[in-house]
């Protein structure tokens, strides 16, 4: 029960490394508000854990305001935020029109800054908070992801940043950087390149050390680690979790 009496926010809580989130953070005793873009996915990642669903485009500062402005109101506080909320629009640079680009920065770079901007008040306020942004291997550099590469690596900028920013208020900022992980997100890749899910994640797993693809669940877990007090004194910092170094 390592979050009980917290009330933690997740953005893409509908789904896959969100969803797996949300559900840790709730059998270890945490109040959460599960939001994504369509109520329907956060209705049904939130109903079975008691949780607050709420629908937000995080790219959109309203409603990113009326999202954090609700769960304090109906849950009490707020003490964790993850920011799971993403797409893909990849295409070689070449291909990629601005829609693809902003899509992409908008929902990732842009939503988080809009989400922590909110979060922080509280966290500030009361003196604790926990943030964790989702970066991915892809900061490193992915071809025919110019636009999430960019986002994904500028998120452990802004981590680092807010972690400086934010440290003396008791709040730790660090983002968590996955490599292949089983979601609509990696289907979707699969289904763009028109191969079978299957084998594409045969392929990915031949080329991880640990030889499988991740979990969401593997992912939540160092999640939960960097949003718990075991983790305290870790701030600022991107953990890569994709079965290698
Ligand atoms: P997912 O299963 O597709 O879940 C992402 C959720 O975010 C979806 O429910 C999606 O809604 C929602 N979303 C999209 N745009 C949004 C917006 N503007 N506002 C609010 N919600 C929005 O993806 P996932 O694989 O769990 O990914 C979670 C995070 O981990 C993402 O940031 C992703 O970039 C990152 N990540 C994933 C992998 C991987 O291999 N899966 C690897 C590295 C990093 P719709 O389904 O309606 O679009």
């Amino acid at each position: 029960m390592r979050f009980k009496d917290r009330v933690a926010l997740v953005t893409g809580g509908g789904r896959g490394i969100g969803a797996a989130t949300a559900q840790l953070f709730a059998r270890e005793g945490a109040k959460v508000a599960v939001s994504d873009l369509d109520e329907g996915p956060a209705r049904e990642v939130a109903v079975p854990i008691s949780g607050l669903p709420i629908a937000c485009d995080v790219s959109d500062r309203g409603q990113v305001e009326r999202m954090v402005e609700r769960t304090v109101k109906e849950l009490g506080r707020l003490d964790i935020l993850v920011t799971c909320a993403g797409v893909i629009r990849d295409n070689l640079l070449f291909k990629m029109t601005d829609e693809d680009w902003d899509t992409v920065i908008d929902t990732h770079l842009k939503g988080t800054f809009l989400c922590a901007r909110e979060a922080q008040k509280h966290m500030v306020e009361q003196k604790y908070g926990k943030m964790v942004f989702l970066s991915s291997t892809s900061a490193l550099g992915n071809r025919g992801q110019a636009n999430y590469s960019a986002a994904k690596a500028g998120l452990q900028g802004m981590a680092r940043t807010l972690a400086i920013e934010l440290g003396s208020f008791n709040v730790n900022v660090n983002t968590v950087a996955p490599g292949f992980v089983e979601t609509r997100m990696t289907r979707a890749t699969a289904e763009r390149m028109g191969v079978d899910y299957e084998a594409f994640k045969l392929g990915a797993a031949s080329q991880i050390p640990l030889r499988r693809v991740g979990q969401p669940e593997d992912i939540a877990s160092v999640i939960a680690f960097l949003c718990s007090d075991e983790s305290s004194f870790v701030s600022g910092q991107t953990v890569y979790v994709r079965g290698g170094p």
